[in-house]
């Protein structure tokens, strides 16, 4: 157990190290960081399709098909159990040690970007700046034509006027099973991957399209990978660095060592 303990120690001073001496560093998060706030992930076996089974994978092309009757069962709350179980953990989520350490991390000028896979905005709601999210943000909606967003509450009670940008159809920011990633976080998020010369990856499992795609793209332009997960995944063998253990655990430590540099 100490030896593993002095393992864990060891590679935080080397990834504090790393970190301070990076020119640009891009951080990404996965799933796996907002566990700690009560958000069910999707993979593993305790995932939701362990327990749902595994939804079918062309709702966006099912919502397009047919807006005006998918808008009527969301504003009459037919959604499956999966999904209502996913939303209400979310709504209820605040942002954990993880999302904190990270803002802090990044006040001391050492982050140039997050690229987020989670869909819950606890990065934004946390302080974190220059927050690229690819899936998409719970709390907004946004046009199918020209990317518009717009700000929500959440329940909707009526079905969304057209957007008042370019008269497309409106759906939530949330990127569907299915739906192409918006292209402006695309471009963003290649942008600053194409920048890195770091790139530390937090609860991802590294298997999920454009994210692991990403990770490919900075190792081989010649960024180097940190990975912080409790796991290990397909890019474990590709990082320089890595912190096995929970974000919210390892993140804070990461901090203090960073800060105290
Ligand atoms: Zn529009």
């Amino acid at each position: 157990m100490t030896n593993k303990l002095d393992k864990i120690k060891s590679n935080i001073v080397k990834s504090a190290e790393l970190i301070s001496k990076s020119k640009k560093v891009v951080l990404m998060t996965g799933a796996g960081i907002s566990v700690d706030s009560g958000i069910p992930t999707f993979q593993g076996t305790e995932g939701l399709w362990a327990r749902f089974g595994k939804p079918k994978m062309n709702a966006f092309s099912e919502f397009i098909k047919n807006k005006d009757s998918w808008w009527d069962r969301e504003i009459n709350h037919q959604r499956s159990p999966y999904v209502m179980e996913l939303r209400r953990a979310i709504e209820k989520a605040k942002p954990n040690d993880a999302h904190y350490a990270i803002c802090d991390i990044q006040k001391l000028g050492k982050i140039n970007h997050i690229i987020t896979q989670n869909i819950d905005g606890l990065h934004i709601e946390s302080g974190s700046k220059n927050v690229i999210e690819i899936h998409g943000n719970r709390n907004y909606l946004r046009c199918v034509d020209c990317e518009n967003r717009y700000r929500f509450s959440s329940p909707i009670f009526e079905k969304p006027l057209p957007c008042s940008n370019c008269g497309g159809v409106i759906k939530y920011d949330s990127v569907m099973f299915g739906e192409p990633i918006p292209k402006l976080m695309l471009k963003n998020s290649k942008n600053a991957i194409k920048e890195c010369d770091l790139l530390i990856i937090v609860g991802s499992s590294s298997t999920v399209r454009p994210a692991a795609g990403l990770s490919w793209i900075a190792k081989s332009d010649g960024a180097k990978l940190i990975e912080v997960n409790i796991n290990d995944t397909k890019l474990s063998s590709e990082c320089e660095i890595i912190l096995r253990g929970s974000s919210t655990d390892i993140l804070p430590k990461l901090y203090k060592e960073i800060s105290s540099l």
